[in-house]
This record gives C-alpha cells, structure tokens and sequence, in this order.
C-alpha cells in the first residue's frame, strides 16, 4: 500500500480508482473491517471510524440504536482533512460507543486481525487499525478514551496517536466520556501519523475543551536523530506478559544505543488508573448516552406510551456492554455513591496527573508498553474486569491528558505484533513524534 505522503502527490483520478480498489479488497478480505463505503471530497481517502460525523453518511458508532440515523454535520476533523488534500472514505468498525478493547461488541461483529490465528484487532478502534495494516487502508481516524487508537495500533503492528486533550476538536465525535475522548490517526508509519494529526489538529470555536494557543506542524520536521531523556518504570512493565517484557528490553538497549539518555523513574498511583477510569468514563457515559431515548436519534421501538418508549428503545437498541457502563455509571453518580466513587475519582485523577507531570520536570518521554499482552483470540476475554485489566498501560494518558503515540517495535514468537508507547507532557506533540521517529528507526518493524 502506497503511503499517506507519497499518496498526497496523485491526481484526484487515482485516488477515486484506488477507493474502488479497496473496496473490493475489503469485501473480499473477510476482516470486517469496514462497515460502509461512502466517500466525501476528493483527494487521499481516510478511513473514518463510525463514531466521526460526517456530514450526509449514516453514524452508528457501531450501536443497533444509531441505525438509520444520518449526520446533519460534519465534524471539524473532517472539515479539516478535506482542506489538506484528503476525503473521507468509507466507516470503519468499532465497538459499540467506542466501549471495548477487542471490537467484538459491534453491532456488525467483530472484526478480525489481519496477522491470524483467529485474533481480535484490539479496540475500540479495531476496524481502522485492521484496515491500515492489512492495506485496506492508507491511513484512518480513531478515538481514544483509554486507549482506543494505541492498543489496535500495537495489536495490529501499525502506528496509533492520541493527541493532548484539546488539541484535535472533538465537536462531531459521538461522545463517550467528554473528558477523556480525543480523535487521532492510524498510520502506517510515524511520518504519516503526523501528516495526519497535522491535518486534524488546531482550535476550534466550536469545541469549549479545544485549546487556543499556537501549535507547529510537525511532520515537515520531523528528526528521527533527536536525543532525548526518556523514562522507564521498571515496575510497571513487570505485570506484562513475558514476550511483552523481552520486546521492551530490547528496545531500551536500542534506545540507548542510539543516543537516548535512559531514566528509571516510579508511577506508583498507576495501580489505581483502571478503578479510577472506569468510574470516570462510566459516569459521563451514562450522561452521553441518556440523549439515545428513540425520541430523537435512531431506531425507536414499538410502545404504547412515553415510558414504554424509553425502556424499549434502549432495550433493544443498545449492546450488553453498553448497558453495563450505563448501569454502572447511574451508580457511582447516584445520591450516598457520588462522593464515595465519583468525587473520590476525581481527586485520584489529579494525584495521577501530578506524578505525570513530576517525570517530565526530568525527562521528555516515557516508554511503557501498551498493553500487558499480544492481541487475544477472538472469545477469548473472560469477563468484562479481564477485558478492563487489560487497559492498564493506556488508561493514565488520557486521564492525565497527555498525548502518547504507540510504534510497532517487533514480533513474538507467534509472528504477533508488539507495540510500545511514548507518553510526553501536555501540548509536546513535537518531542512525541521526534521520539517516535526514533523507536520506529531503531526498531526497524515490517509488517
Ligand atoms: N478499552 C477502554 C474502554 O473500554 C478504552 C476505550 C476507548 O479508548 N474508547 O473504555
């Protein structure tokens, strides 16, 4: 598959022929990792996950309850990416409301990873990821609320950026909890991923989160030569499986070979990133989607009175995971829990926040593993605390509101992918992207 850049060169033409060569690739391939194939503009065609409004194309955010609904506008990434040369094409798959690890909970069905073996592609944004690393793709957008774009990365040996909260505008994202959501891109490689993030980035008067100040653009400097102070949290990386462990010594020994000044530093408030997130997100979940009542978006179920309306509609419209984290997120928000979950929440996520920001007083980045493993089978996650354990390394970025970017570094014994991620401090996006420059250099990934 051509790249992003060298696709940014081509005429229209091309690229309208090229769509229609990946359509029928996509169909033919079996991965489900497309769920539409429309197309919006002209230029370099950018897969979009299904939660990204695009103005005319149907958002499900891969829910039953979204079906049949059309977006009325486009959101600002679009927007944006149309006016660099790219169009929207076609929808890619997720888990429902962007909630899930493994992209097994969409109303489509699971989408698959394109290394084999029956793997899930990671999630939430498990269809984008599959799509650029099987060359159904040339890049796409995801989004990430705890790791939705850098696990599917790492799962599917590809590259997968979130941004610093407030850095891409999230107006015409479906939301799934507003304090932690950003868009980002899926690339095939760093320099792509910033070519995209380039294109998407900047501030909106239409976002109240979006940051205003002054941002560079990076792909055009990007310097893979740059030596920099990152750190390691040894403890941390002990709870991932061994494979994991073997990938991330090794690239440290690369790293400092490569000039780069090594530092072993302690996350100790890291073991409460997962109960923290998962009251967090539970309970702006559960106000995001009270909007989904068959009143005014989507599938409306039959009844016979307003009650009846409300019940059904999300009986039926909405998956089990789903309705678990609105159920959940009632809870810790509802009277006698409020302060004993979700105050408490609050407070935990700032010491978090905090002892981020203390590493970067003495380094420029963090490298941490992804996640704790290789991309499981498909059926293979036991229990939904299985699937939240597994968020562990991703979690505290968005919490902290960091932007983090993770790299393909090499392959287990199973030909699996492992990713590691870089974590650099709120509005660094230049020092993450030199870094990640660098990890993809020294670590020479093929797909
Ligand atoms: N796996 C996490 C969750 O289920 C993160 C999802 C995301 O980033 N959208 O909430």
């Amino acid at each position: 598959m051509i790249t992003l850049k060298e696709a940014l060169i081509k005429s229209n033409e091309e690229m309208i022929a090229l769509c229609a060569e990946l359509e029928s690739k996509a169909k033919e391939s079996g991965l489900n990792a497309y769920v539409g194939f429309q197309r919006s503009g002209v230029g370099v065609p950018i897969l979009i996950k299904d939660n990204i409004q695009v103005k005319g194309w149907s958002v499900t955010a891969g829910s039953k309850i979204l079906q049949g609904y059309i977006a009325p506008y486009e959101a600002t990434v679009i927007t944006n990416l149309k006016s660099k040369g790219m169009m929207a094409f076609g929808r890619a798959n997720m888990d429902e409301f962007a909630m899930g690890s493994t992209t097994e909970s969409s109303f489509y069905g699971a989408t698959i990873n394109p290394h084999g073996d029956n793997r899930v592609p990671g999630g939430s944004s498990g269809g984008s990821a599959a799509a650029v690393a099987s060359g159904l793709a040339i890049a796409a957008l995801g989004s990430d609320t705890g790791g939705s774009i850098r696990q599917p990365a790492a799962y599917c040996g590809v590259v997968g950026m979130k941004p610093t909260y407030g850095r891409v505008s999230r107006f015409g994202l479906g939301a799934y909890a507003s304090s932690l959501d950003q868009i980002g891109p899926i690339a095939q490689n760093v320099e792509d991923a910033a070519i995209l993030y380039d294109a998407i980035k900047g501030h909106d008067d239409k976002d109240s989160t979006s940051a205003d100040f002054k941002i560079e653009d990076i792909a055009n400097n990007l310097n893979a030569d740059v030596k920099l102070t990152i750190a390691v949290i040894d403890s941390y990386v002990e709870a991932a499986d061994a494979d994991i462990q073997k990938e991330f010594a090794e690239t440290v020994a690369k790293l400092e070979a490569a000039g780069h000044t090594i530092v072993r530093k302690e996350l100790s408030n890291t073991k409460y990133d997962i109960a923290t997130y998962y009251v967090l997100a539970t309970a702006e979940a559960a106000t995001n989607l009270a909007r989904y009542d068959g009143v005014r978006y989507g599938t409306r179920a039959e009844s016979k009175n307003t009650e009846e309306l409300y019940f059904n509609t999300r009986s039926e419209g909405f998956g089990e995971e789903v309705k678990r984290r609105i159920m959940l997120g009632n809870f810790v928000l509802s009277s006698g829990y409020y302060d004993a979950y979700y105050v408490k929440a609050q407070k935990v996520r700032h010491l978090i926040r905090d002892e981020f920001n203390a590493i970067f007083e003495e380094a420029d980045l963090i490298l941490s593993p992804v996640a704790p493993s290789v991309a499981p089978k498909i059926g293979a996650s036991e229990s939904a605390l299985e699937m939240y354990k597994s968020d562990m390394y991703t979690l505290g970025v968005n919490l902290a509101g960091l932007p983090g970017i993770s790299v393909p570094v090499g392959k287990n014994d199973e030909g699996m992918p492992v990713g590691l991620q870089l974590i650099a401090k709120a509005f660094n996006e230049k020092v993450l992207f030199d870094g990640a420059a660098s990890l993809e250099k020294v670590s020479n990934y093929k797909n």
